[in-house]
């Protein structure tokens, strides 16, 4: 995490009591940078337009006709330049019956293979894989219904996506750049290309979540919300899993019955816990955008400190998963939308007193903070931190200015 002293100077409201901080501070913050950001989708696909075969024997010609360039490609002394490599291979790939602008893919991609290995000191590039790349010339895209058309030379093919409908869905409002399709051990797969230029907005205000296995607590600065996860569910049925696996842990892996049982828990809790967290992501991002907020969250590393049960390394295991699931979910949501993104420091946010920086002590579920007085149930205190965290950096940084905190109610010192 990189780290950085930042000064600041101003007054805030927690719960009421107004506050001020003054003094330097680590930059205990980081944001998610802006640029471009590829995301694919993957799935197998069967052919329902056209024949299998003939899309084989296809791809096996754009595979016989890249290795031909790349061959006699590397048999030259010098890599020739493009339009050298224009005036060899475009009449040569043309009499295979690609069309111009599948040549022309057809030599760059070869040009480029051959330079990376030369450059790395590689031997000849062999090409193993029945792959074709196809751009949006060659291709229709319909996620709606889950189909696509691609042309391979002058054949048009129709494919169906074999994936879950809500799996495909969390793609449709993105632009697809390109599409990939490869025939691996009997099956066909798809993969869509799509990428999107992140470009964040200036926020107006912070939401801070404080992601643990039961509760997700949201704080945006005056207000605590919390909600219930789906993480204790999916958990249960992992260990539910993990029961049978270890009463039949002789016989689960040859016994059709318990094995099918194991691997439906397992499946079941993995969709549970993956449609979960792209729903709430969703909601957080579209409220975040809503109100033109940032979101922050804690950085994973260093997150040891919040499972409770040390001891329990299914456990342990399992909230990492979510967490990063989660985590992964709502920053890629976040970037479709062009919501900023903070990640903060994750060390501590449940010890500290968020007003001064004591170590608070705890009577059942409230903190307390000896040193000033400050009390709070223990689920807010973590989001709280954040929240702090996530303000600190954008106070100290030059993306929001004490001008603008003012704006929205908050003061300034002096
Ligand atoms: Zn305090």
């Amino acid at each position: 995490m990189k780290q950085k002293v930042y000064k600041f100077d101003y007054r805030y409201r927690i719960r009421g009591s107004l506050v001020s901080m003054r003094g330097s501070i680590r930059q205990l913050a980081w944001r998610i940078p802006e640029g471009a950001y590829h995301k694919a989708l993957r799935a197998e696909a069967e052919v329902i337009g056209g024949s299998l075969n003939d899309l084989l024997w296809n791809l096996a010609i754009y595979r016989h006709a890249m290795q031909r360039v790349v061959d006699a490609l590397w048999d030259l002394d010098k890599v020739p330049s493009r339009t050298q490599v224009h005036r060899m291979f475009y009449n040569v790939l043309r009499g295979y019956g690609f069309r111009a602008h599948v040549a022309r893919n057809i030599y760059d991609q070869a040009l480029a293979l051959v330079k990376a290995t030369r450059e790395s000191n590689g031997s000849k590039p062999v090409l193993r894989k029945l792959s074709a790349r196809l751009d949006y010339q060659d291709t229709k895209v319909d996620l709606d219904r889950g189909m696509i058309r691609i042309i391979l030379r002058d054949q048009w093919y129709t494919l169906k996506l074999k994936h879950k409908r809500e799996y495909i869905e969390r793609f449709r409002s993105l632009r697809w750049k390109e599409v990939h399709v490869k025939y691996v051990n009997g099956k066909l797969f798809m993969s869509i290309v799509f990428e999107l230029v992140y470009k964040p907005y200036t926020p107006r205000g912070i939401v801070a979540l404080d992601i643990n296995l039961r509760t997700i607590t949201i704080y945006d600065g005056s207000k605590v919300r919390r909600y219930r996860t789906r993480f204790v569910d999916v958990l249960s049925k992992r260990k539910r899993a993990e029961d049978l696996q270890k009463k039949y842990s002789k016989r689960w892996r040859y016994n059709e019955k318990i094995l099918s049982r194991v691997r439906e828990l397992h499946r079941r809790a993995r969709n549970i816990a993956v449609d979960w967290s792209w729903k709430l992501a969703k909601q957080v991002v579209q409220k975040a955008l809503i109100k033109g907020y940032a979101i922050a969250l804690e950085d994973l590393e260093g997150l040891r400190e919040k499972v409770n049960s040390k001891s329990d390394e299914v456990v342990w295991k399992f909230a990492m998963f979510a967490y990063r699931r989660l985590q992964y979910s709502i920053i890629s949501k976040a970037i479709e939308y062009e919501v900023p993104v903070v990640v903060v420091d994750p060390r501590n946010t449940s010890s500290l007193c968020p007003r001064c920086g004591e170590k608070l002590i705890y009577i059942h579920r409230l903190a307390i903070c000896r040193k000033c007085g400050f009390k709070v149930d223990r689920d807010s205190i973590g989001a709280m931190n954040i929240w702090l965290r996530a303000l600190h950096a954008y106070a100290g940084g030059a993306w929001v200015t004490p001008k603008s905190l003012c704006d929205e109610g908050w003061s300034q010192t002096g």
